[in-house]
């Protein structure tokens, strides 16, 4: 295939970004194996450090190593190897096993020359420029990329706790918890309900608790049929939600019901001992609690001073770049960048125009104008899928989405359009993951 010089590439990524990062990604060849070891220049241009291999880290990680091999890159993240959220709840369904959901960070090292760091980083100095690790390892940066996602608010809802989500498992990071759940779903008696608690926006994926509720109906179909899906949700509104709405009313009729924040549905407290789930004025005793904590950015975020009231980083919209340190940029879940969703498709497409910034700032050159894109695909059933998608820009130093730019799957469509768009969602995770990890 052939490549575009370097420069022009550069320029090329943000010029042609109303097509899409990701999909400009496949389509130009970016997701070609990176630039090899042995062709790495001979000078140094900088020094950046990315925390967390998640897609966000990983795909920043990468590009930054593609665009300039003369920029040293390490990144620090806890596990050699990763399992991907998205596609996490086709896991319940026993559409894909949690095998499928490794990555590992090899092509990473071995193509593009990253320096893996498998630890924890425990603190950063913004002033010093520098990074700790739980190892006792110090790292020094010229650019920062924090990408750590998010955590878990423990006692949001009340008695939620890292105890509680071993009897209630929440499975909102991928791995253990998700066949815990699995477990607990397998395991359900026929006529008991499966209740998933959805905690108030934001939180990382806006569609996923939808998609969970579909896939479980789906799985407990033919085992269970007298079994539903219950959902207790703290908001009023939710992501796709007439497609959803129509779907479940076409699939799985009566099967999935929907409690919103203004008829009772916000939980308040649960009991793990019990199994209880508790809203203001209704007590619920299902049959499998799965329960979704209230989420914020990652600790090392919060502790480093990054976030502000709202427990997320406020960035800059044109590179992501801290609002509260220099020389650091917030990319992925952990960044405040509404109205862009959490998603796996906005982290890569914030760390792409990142890395392009990041780039330019190195070579003491003008970043060029980003445009940032997401699309979240959401399966109902194996041959069932919705999404919606978005771009967006900085103006006036906001973030918003380009008016008629983006959108969701049509309302009336043929089911030959549904299986359709099922296939995308594969096509579209395939791709993300050779794009982030190669
Ligand atoms: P993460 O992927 O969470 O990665 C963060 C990484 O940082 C992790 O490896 C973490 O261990 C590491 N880290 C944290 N702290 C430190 C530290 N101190 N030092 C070093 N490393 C650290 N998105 C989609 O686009 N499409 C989907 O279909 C989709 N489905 C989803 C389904 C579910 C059930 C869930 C829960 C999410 C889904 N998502 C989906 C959302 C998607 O998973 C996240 O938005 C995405 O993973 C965000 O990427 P990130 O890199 O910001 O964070």
């Amino acid at each position: 295939m052939k490549r575009m010089p370097r420069r022009q590439f550069v320029k090329g990524l943000a010029g042609s970004a109303l097509a899409g990062a990701s999909a400009l990604a496949t389509r130009s060849g970016i997701a070609d194996p990176p630039v090899s070891v042995a062709s790495i220049g001979r000078r140094t241009l900088g020094r950046v450090v990315v925390i967390g291999g998640g897609f966000a880290g990983a795909t920043a990680a990468r590009y930054l190593r593609w665009l300039e091999p003369r920029i040293e890159v390490t990144l620090v993240t806890p596990e050699a190897e990763y399992f991907t959220c998205p596609f996490s709840n086709l896991v319940q369904a026993d559409l894909v096993s949690l095998a499928d959901l490794r990555r590992d960070y090899r092509a990473l090292t071995d193509d593009a020359g990253v320096e893996l760091v498998v630890d924890h980083a425990r603190a950063i100095d913004p002033v010093a420029h520098r990074v700790e690790t739980a190892t006792g390892r110090t790292l020094g940066y010229d650019r920062l990329l924090l990408a750590p996602g998010v955590a878990f608010i423990w006692g949001s809802p009340n008695g939620y706790d890292r105890a509680a989500s071993e009897r209630m498992p929440h499975a909102w990071s991928a791995g253990r918890q998700t066949l815990l759940l699995k477990a607990r779903l397998d395991a359900l008696e026929d006529g008991a309900t499966a209740l998933i608690s959805v905690p108030r926006a934001p939180f990382r994926c806006p569609p996923g608790p939808y998609e969970r509720a579909s896939l479980m109906a789906f799985a407990l179909a033919e085992r269970c049929p007298r079994s539903k899906v219950l959902i207790l949700d703290a908001n009023e509104h939710f992501s796709k939600q007439a497609l959803f709405e129509q779907a479940w009313a076409e699939v799985y009729p009566g099967r999935i019901e929907r409690i919103p924040a203004s008829a009772d549905g916000a939980v308040q407290r649960v009991d793990a001992a019990t199994g209880q789930v508790f809203t203001d004025f209704e007590v619920f005793r299902p049959g499998l609690a799965n329960i979704i904590p209230a989420q914020r950015a990652a600790g090392i975020a919060v502790d480093a001073g990054l976030t502000d009231d709202s427990g997320w980083c406020p960035v800059d919209p044109q590179d992501f770049a801290s609002i509260k340190a220099s020389d650091v940029h917030v990319l992925g879940d952990a960044a405040q960048a509404m109205p862009m969703p959490k998603s796996a498709s906005a982290a890569n497409s914030q760390a792409k125009q990142c890395a392009v910034a990041v780039v330019a700032a190195l070579r003491g050159e003008t970043s060029p104008e980003p445009l940032y894109h997401s699309t979240c695909y959401s399966l109902v059933g194996p041959e069932y899928g919705v999404s919606v998608s978005g771009l967006y820009r900085s103006v006036a130093g906001q973030l918003a989405a380009i008016e008629g730019a983006g959108g969701t799957s049509a309302i009336r469509a043929e089911q030959l359009v549904r299986r359709e768009e099922a296939e995308q969602d594969s096509a579209w995770y395939q791709s993300i993951c050779r794009d982030a990890f190669g």
